[in-house]
């Protein structure tokens, strides 16, 4: 069984946490810490969990609002924290939690009951990685920071069961904002951050294994829950209740895959 939840989505934090049991056995896995150390416990306590009920954590890329407390996390609690080499090097190759592991695109992680499989995304870090979570039997693709759609991210989140998908901007809005326009070209470019209309077109992409789909990093300047449920629900075929959205305080609460 796989189930997940997240801390809180958008720009000024994220976090997800992913949950497989097998028999007797949980393992969770969080992805990315980007809040304060505190206000990360304080979450984590919101989905009835504390840091020692965490097997390792992720970090998807160097972004502030992705890596946040992690390396702090990992030492104080003495978890294994994973992360490209490149996010890594982004940091200041100084930062070294005690347990810190590599990862790579396509290298499946094992962690515990959960298989992890990270793949290259287009967005401007250094080495940014995506994950697929599954248990052998059901998968949740987690893409929270990517400016395209990609051959190869397609055929990573293939046959997911649940989606957490970027869903950033609404592009009219956007381009009518008082943004710069350097920011708006970074932030609407190919390695910048997915419109709703772009995660829509993923959407008729991924076959009919979805089951679960949650919108998330939603700008709170560029973009509006009912856009986003408007835009998905046409293209994935459902009713806009029956996705969704990622709070960036609350977050959502946990669902399962399938
Ligand atoms: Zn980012
Ligand atoms: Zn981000």
């Amino acid at each position: 069984m796989i189930r997940f939840c997240s801390l809180g989505s958008g720009s000024s934090g994220n976090a997800t946490v992913v949950e497989a049991t097998s028999g007797i056995t949980t393992t969770r896995l969080l992805i990315d810490a980007g809040f304060s150390l505190r206000e990360l416990e304080t979450r984590l306590g919101r989905a009835a969990l504390a840091p020692e009920d965490l097997d390792a954590v992720f970090v998807t890329h160097e972004h502030s609002d992705h890596i946040g407390c992690a390396v702090a996390l990992a030492a104080r609690h003495d978890l294994p924290v994973w992360m490209s080499r490149g996010t890594w090097r982004a940091l200041g190759e100084a930062v070294a939690p005690p347990r810190l592991r590599f990862a790579r695109d396509g290298e499946t992680i094992a962690v515990g009951d959960l298989e992890v499989r990270p793949f290259t995304v287009a967005h401007d870090a250094a080495e940014p990685l995506q994950l697929r979570c599954g248990d052998g039997d059901r998968g949740v693709g987690v893409l929270t920071d990517l400016g395209s759609i990609t051959e190869h991210m397609l055929e990573q989140i293939a046959g997911c069961e649940a989606l957490v998908l970027e869903c950033n901007h609404d592009e009219a809005m956007l381009a009518a904002s008082r943004y710069p326009p350097s920011l708006k070209a970074r932030i609407g470019g190919r390695y910048g951050h997915l419109s709703n209309a772009i995660a829509a077109e993923l959407l008729g992409h991924v076959s009919g294994s979805l089951c679960q789909l949650v919108a998330a990093h939603l700008s709170r300047e560029n973009n509006r829950p009912a856009l986003v449920r408007e835009a998905l629900a046409s293209a994935w075929g459902s009713g806009p209740e029956d996705i969704v959205v990622a709070d960036p305080v609350a977050g959502f609460a946990w669902l399962h895959a399938g």
